[in-house]
Parts: structure tokens; C-alpha cells; sequence
């Protein structure tokens, strides 16, 4: 199904059909903790009967990601991972399904410790490498799982390659869209059939509140993870669905600067000479530039950078001032952290250096600050 816009995206996003209560015109939507609902008639129940069910708050909050990916049908959920867990349910024992070898490490955990053990088998791809993918597909193939860019050497896939592949092997295509928001991407329009969503990240924007989403644009699919949201359970506070509606007014603005930044810095540090390497799909000399390009509407505000052998990596981290260092990304606030200490502590070295994530690499999740005082930080924590 084709969802359209009426507007920019950037003006949808804000007088979209729901941004207003429409019992009260008021333009924050209401918080609704009741967990039960009368039924004013024994035989006709009305439209919501019991909150983890469907309650009018997380509705609100579930209309509007569905709109802004435009999808039909969005679902909201108590994190990421449950977002993504809940869809994963959408499989049983004997379906295989190809996913990411870039794959966020909690839904690598997820699917190598949980769904294997419930006999869904799994195998790892290259999703940049086209050949690759298409030959791993199985006849018991049901699903493709994708990144894009992915974390942390921000490895572009091709969406609508992967989604053609996919749909010629009947199978379904899942991405996860944290790092792009749908401010930059909107993959449904590329044939995706399920978009899932930390929440936690720039969409809520201020590391305040752990949430996530999907959306779909099938209903099928949609009546499916409606019946698992419900069944398993893992839905998203009124309070939690309210500051995530919160959070979304501001998410154009935010990418749109936080992006800007990105890209001077990312330039700047290219040029350095105690920088080896820049992974930012902004940058022309990055692989997947030109995919990218086509694909979304920028490179966004994550990116990471490997720094040249003669740096002492603590000695760096340690001198930088402005960014947070810690897990997580998508703030307000920059956020310095260290994959190989963080992220991905559990990948045998081998296994990281394989993919490019040496000791020496580092990821930045720009917020709002200043760029000039940003690089003034890096300046002098490079120096030595
Ligand atoms: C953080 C993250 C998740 C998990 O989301 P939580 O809200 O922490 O459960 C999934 N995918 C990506 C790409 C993430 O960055």
C-alpha cells in the first residue's frame, strides 16, 4: 500500500492529522494512564477495552510513527530490542532468515541466543555484497534483516537491491532504521515491509526515555505484530509514549543540524594527520556515498573514525571534554564511545579486527553543540 505525504516532511511532521487532541484541540496529546475501559453497551464494546490492548496515548504516538514512515500501521514498545524481539516472533522453528554480519550486538544476542534456541537458523551476510546475499537464500528463507548505515564502519546497503533480491526469494525485508530516523529515510517507500526502531535514540533525542517502534505498510503483517504486541506484551508507557511524541516534534531540526556538524567535523578530521580513517557516508571517499545518496536525504550525525597508530586511544578519550563518553547515541548532547571496550566487547577480537573495528576506533554521535567548539575538543585531544 502507498502511503502520501500532503507536505514536506518537515511540516507533516508537526500538522500531521493527530498532532492535535481532537476532543480538545489540545496540541500536546493528552496522557491517558487508565489501564481499563467501560463498555457502555454489554454486546458492542468501543475501541478500547484494556490498555495493553490498544490505549488512546500510545495510538497517538503509534499513528504518527506510521504516518512519518509512511506506512500504515506503527506499534510502540518498551525498547528497542522489544520492537525487535516482537517482530522476530513473526517466525518459527524451521524458518531461516538472512541477517547483517553488522548486526547491532542486542539482536545479535537475540537471534543467535534466543532464536536459535527456539530452531530458527540464521545465517550472517554481507549485505554490501550483493553476490553474497543472494546466494545464502534457502527455500526455508522467510526473512532478510538490515542496517543502513550500519554500526560502527557505516556500511551502506543497497535498500531496493536487497528488497528485489528478497521479494524474488518470497521473503520479507526487516530494517532498522535507528541511525537514519525517518527524517533522512524512509524505506517502506523502497519496498521494506517492516521498519523497527530504537526510539531511545534520536527519535526520543535527549537520553531520557528507552522506547521503540515499527511500522508496517502490509496489512497482514500489521494484523500479525498487532496480535504479538498484544500477546507478548511489551508495549510503551503512556508517560514514555508522551515524551517520545515529544521528543519526534524537534527530530527534523536536530538530524538537519546534528548532520551539518557531522560532515565539517568528519572533513576535518579526514584532513588529519592523527586520524587514519573516517567512516562517515557523507564523504565522497566513502564506499557507499553514491548509494547512500540516492537512498536517503543524508548521511546523518553518527559517523567513526579509526586514529592513526601513534595516538594513545585512552590518552584521547580521556582529553576529550565536550561529548559524554558512553553507550547509546542520537542526543542532544554528543556521545563519544569506544566499540571495541563498549558495543562490541563480547566479538572476539579476531572477529572485529575482521571488520574493521580495531582498538583504535572510535564513534561519535554529534548533538547540538557548537561545531568550532566541537573541534576545538578534538584539536587539542589529537595533539601530542
Ligand atoms: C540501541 C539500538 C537498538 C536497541 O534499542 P534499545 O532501545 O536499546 O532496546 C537496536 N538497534 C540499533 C541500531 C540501536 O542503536
Amino acid at each position: 500500500m502507498v502511503v502520501k505525504l500532503n507536505h514536506e516532511w518537515q511540516t507533516e511532521l508537526l500538522h500531521h492529522k493527530g498532532a492535535t487532541d481532537p476532543t480538545t484541540g489540545a496540541v500536546s496529546v493528552p496522557i491517558q494512564p487508565a489501564s481499563t475501559f467501560h463498555q457502555y453497551d454489554v454486546n458492542e464494546f468501543g475501541e478500547f477495552d484494556y490498555a495493553r490492548s490498544n490505549n488512546p496515548t500510545r495510538q497517538s504516538l503509534e499513528k504518527a510513527i506510521a504516518h512519518l514512515e509512511e506506512g500504515t500501521d506503527g506499534f510502540a514498545f518498551s525498547s528497542g530490542m522489544a520492537a525487535i524481539s516482537t517482530v522476530l516472533m513473526l517466525f518459527s522453528q524451521g524458518d531461516h532468515l538472512l541477517v547483517t554480519k553488522d548486526v547491532y550486538g542486542g539482536t545479535y544476542r537475540l537471534v543467535t541466543e534466543v532464536l536459535g534456541r527456539q530452531g530458527v537458523d540464521i545465517t550472517f551476510v554481507d549485505m554490501t555484497n550483493l553476490n553474497e546475499v543472494a546466494q545464502s537464500f534457502r527455500p526455508n528463507t522467510k526473512a532478510v534483516y538490515i542496517e543502513t548505515p550500519s554500526n560502527p564502519t557505516m556500511k551502506v546497503t543497497d535498500v531496493e537491491q536487497l528488497v528485489r533480491l528478497a521479494k524474488e526469494h518470497d521473503c520479507y525485508t526487516i530494517h532498522d532504521n535507528t541511525f537514519m530516523t525517518p527524517a533522512l529515510h524512509r524505506p517502506l517507500n523502497q519496498g521494506v515491509d517492516i521498519v523497527v526502531h530504537s526510539a531511545t535514540k534520536f527519535i526520543g533525542g535527549h537520553s531520557d526515555c528507552v522506547a521503540g517502534l515499527a511500522v508496517t505498510n502490509s496489512p497482514e503483517l500489521a494484523e500479525r505484530i498487532h496480535f504479538l504486541q498484544n500477546t507478548l506484551g511489551a508495549v510503551l508507557s503512556v508517560h514514555d509514549c508522551w515524551l517520545i511524541m515529544r521528543g519526534l516534534k524537534t527530530l527534523h531540526v536536530r538530524m538537519d543540524y546534528a548532520s551539518k556538524t557531522a560532515m565539517q567535523l568528519a572533513e576535518r578530521l579526514q584532513a588529519h594527520p592523527n586520524v587514519a580513517r573516517v567512516f562517515y557516508p557523507g564523504l565522497r571517499s566513502h564506499e557507499g556515498y553514491d548509494i547512500h545518496r540516492r537512498q536517503s536525504e543524508g548521511p546523518g550525525a553518527v559517523f567513526s573514525f579509526e586514529l592513526s597508530e601513534d595516538q594513545d586511544v585512552n590518552q584521547f578519550i580521556e582529553k576529550m571534554d565536550i561529548p559524554v563518553f558512553a553507550v547509546s547515541l542520537g542526543a542532544v548532547e554528543s556521545i563519544l564511545s569506544y566499540p571495541a571496550k563498549m558495543s562490541h566487547a563480547s566479538m572476539p577480537e579476531f572477529e572485529r579486527e575482521e571488520r574493521g573495528i580495531t582498538d583504535r576506533v572510535l564513534r561519535l554521535s554529534v548533538g547540538l553543540e557548537h561545531v568550532e567548539d566541537l573541534w576545538g575538543d578534538f584539536k587539542q585531544a589529537l595533539q601530542n
